[in-house]
């Protein structure tokens, strides 16, 4: 068989579409937030403005948002979607609006996550559409719903217009055959979002994959239930989606478990995360007969190691049960080189109003510091390009 090899550090490929003064904007930024420092100083003062009121939105909309995010609305998002689809790298519109609290919000967003179904539905490059739960429905009640506690009459009804949500926006996916996505979050909600994510796939997944739940492989408990997951899919008839993840909140379960007293359900250390990540992986491919999967990393090892697993075992590259996933403005390495050798592959492009995108646009600097190392890969393939064009 001949030697598998992927060309990571093909810079020419990733940023073919980037001019030079787009470059060395994305440097520049990239530069900032390597540094832990500013870095902080960033994500603070940002928070400290919106707080105040402070006209501070388009400032942040120039940078950090410009580099992250698609736009403002889906009509805003039209240049990146039309950029990613000439490269081959599928556009998903992630309406990225967090934090928000009333009934009418989550009527405003379910009917936001509709339209990116209609405009996936209309456009061939875009291969899924994607939700968070706490989208549609209040924090304290999904919490609630998670702890198994009994909920009273005013949660209960909280509870069954959360159910009629999730469920209109998969029962649209499903008729027009448009694959979804919903995201996982922290662990003390997640029990309810998983077990909505099931009952949707129960019904909706049975001829095709359409609602694919999310895994997160720092919890130490994910792999099993993985595995649960589909055993159940299998018994039950359906097929299982899933999109593998690694995990965004690890900061935040490590605190709360501090705080609370109980034992974080994350990983100890990263090697557990990577090896758990990985067997999930090759978990799945091991079952593409029953499970079709997203990798969502920018992680290149578990990129190449899914890659060359596909090439061993004769896989198409471009099976429909096997997709690999990246950010907006993060891993165009991976994404580009994937695309050009025929793989499926797809960017989450986020939108939303500036103000509502905050919690999103800090998760993401708060990843991309040198702590993370993230940020450092980023780097050093800029100034590579930039080298190889001569600008530095
Ligand atoms: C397409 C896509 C969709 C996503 N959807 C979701 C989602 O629905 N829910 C969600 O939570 N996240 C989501 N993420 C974010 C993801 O979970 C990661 O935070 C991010 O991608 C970084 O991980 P990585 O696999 O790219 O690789 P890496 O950069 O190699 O890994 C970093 C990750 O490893 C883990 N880690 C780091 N240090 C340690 C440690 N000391 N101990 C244990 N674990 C550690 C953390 O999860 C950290 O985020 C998504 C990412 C992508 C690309």
């Amino acid at each position: 068989m001949s030697e598998f090899k992927l060309d990571f550090q093909d810079t020419e490929t990733a940023f073919a579409d980037k001019s030079d003064s787009d470059l060395k904007e994305k440097f520049r930024l990239f530069k900032m937030l390597n540094s832990p420092v500013m870095n902080a100083i960033g994500t603070r003062a940002a928070k400290f403005a919106l707080g105040l009121g402070l006209p501070v939105e388009g400032i942040i909309k120039k940078t950090i948002f410009e580099q992250f995010c698609g736009g403002e609305t889906i009509e805003e998002c039209e240049p990146a979607i039309r950029k990613l689809g000439a490269a081959n790298i599928g556009p998903i519109l992630d309406y990225s609006v967090e934090g928000k609290a009333t009934e009418a919000d989550f009527d405003y967003t379910r009917d936001e996550i509709i339209r990116t179904i209609d405009q996936a539905n209309n456009d061939a490059k875009i291969p899924f559409a994607v939700f968070k739960v706490t989208g549609v429905a209040p924090l304290g009640t999904l919490e609630r719903m998670s702890s198994k506690r009994k909920l009273d009459g005013k949660s209960q009804a909280k509870c069954e217009r959360i159910h009629s949500r999730v469920n209109e926006i998969c029962e649209y996916a499903s008729k027009r055959g448009q694959p979804v996505f919903i995201d996982a979050e922290e662990s003390w909600i997640q029990d309810a979002i998983d077990r909505l994510a099931a009952e949707m796939m129960e019904k909706y997944n049975t001829h095709q994959p359409i609602v694919y739940n999310t895994i997160q492989l720092y919890r130490k408990d994910r792999l099993k239930f993985l595995r649960e997951s589909r055993r159940r899919a299998s018994e039950t008839g359906y097929i299982l989606g899933v999109k593998l993840v690694r995990g965004a909140y690890m900061e935040k379960e490590r605190g709360r478990a501090i705080e609370k007293g109980y034992p974080s359900p994350i990983h100890e250390d990263k090697t557990s995360t990577d090896d758990d990540y990985n067997a999930a992986i090759e978990y799945c491919l091991k079952h593409l007969d029953e499970v079709a999967f997203v990798a969502g990393t920018h992680n290149e090892k578990s990129v190449h190691l899914l890659a060359s697993r596909m090439h061993s075992l004769g896989i198409a590259k471009n099976h429909p049960y096997v997709n690999f996933s990246q950010l907006y403005g993060m891993s165009d390495n991976l994404s580009y080189v994937l695309a050009k050798n025929g793989y499926n592959v797809s960017k989450y492009v986020p939108y939303g109003p500036v103000a509502d995108a905050i919690p999103y646009l800090i998760r993401r600097a708060q990843e991309n510091t040198s702590v993370t190392g993230q940020v450092s890969r980023e780097l050093e393939l800029i100034q590579k390009e930039l080298k190889r064009r001569r600008l530095s």
